[in-house]
């Protein structure tokens, strides 16, 4: 079995993010960055299924730019086989990384294609649906366990109120949720020996991909900031409050 896994550069989930002063983003320079959360947990699967038996090939692919490769490498590092980084300076959005996907899958055949559920930087939670239908594959969203039988994926998700089993047939797409268990970090010999593995680096262009852009940003702003809290002296005065100030009883 063949695994491919998408892992995406993004601002370090402890970060504040500051908006841009002209709000067209947020700022990414001199910003820490790492790998989306989710896909080092889609990593981890795929390290688990290679070391059961289940896949011999776990291979991990980044679209963006060329620091792309440092995410890439982590994957590596914690266990993925080889690397393909597809290569643009361009703002990518699902739809466009579906595709890229889509092109990738059609070359390597997996059985299995693992992302995040949602990349903490636009939070779309689009790429995985996107790319199921995109390649017309069963998919599982949103995973918490994962188990493989002959050519069955058997996924449980949480859902509102329980959980819901679903069983998938290969080849499909998986999303990762975050109790689908807890990522490794990478040994220091596993970090040496990432050096050795291959990157291959592609353009979208190579893959026949056209990756303008479908959306337009008109404005990213801050939150309001909170207003101060005041301390009540009795209780009638909290009622009086909720009563006349808020108007929420
Ligand atoms: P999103 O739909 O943007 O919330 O992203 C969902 C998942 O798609 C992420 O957790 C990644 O697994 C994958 N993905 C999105 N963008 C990229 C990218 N530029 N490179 C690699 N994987 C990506």
């Amino acid at each position: 079995m063949k695994i491919l896994v998408a892992v995406k550069r993004v601002i370090d989930y402890n970060v504040k993010i500051r908006v841009k002063p002209d709000q067209t983003g947020v700022e990414t320079a001199n910003v820490k960055m790492s790998m989306n959360p989710f896909d080092e947990i889609a990593v981890e699967e795929g390290i688990r299924l290679r070391e059961n038996g289940g896949a011999e090939e776990l291979i991990a692919i980044s679209v963006g730019s060329k620091q792309a490769q440092e995410t890439i490498r982590t994957a590596l590092a914690m266990g993925a086989d080889r690397g393909i980084h597809v290569a643009t300076d361009e703002e990518i959005e699902p739809l466009a990384v579906a595709k890229i996907l889509k092109a990738i899958a059609v070359k390597e055949n997996p059985d299995l294609i693992i992302l995040g559920k949602q990349a903490i930087d636009d939070d779309s939670n689009q790429t995985g649906q996107m790319l199921a239908a995109l390649l017309d594959w069963p998919q599982g969203t949103f995973a918490s366990e994962l188990t493989i039988n002959e050519s069955i994926a058997h996924i449980t998700r949480e859902i509102d109120g329980g959980l819901e089993t679903l069983n998938l047939k290969m080849p499909a797409i998986i999303t990762t949720d975050l109790r689908l268990n807890t990522p490794r970090y990478a040994s220091l010999p596993n970090i040496m020996k990432a050096k050795k593995k291959t990157i291959d680096e592609i353009s979208p262009a190579d893959l026949e991909v056209d990756i303008s852009p479908r959306i337009t940003t008109l404005k990213v702003e801050e939150p309001s900031s909170r207003q101060a809290g005041v301390i009540v002296e009795d209780v009638a005065q909290l009622v009086d409050k909720l009563r006349n100030e808020a108007k929420v009883i």
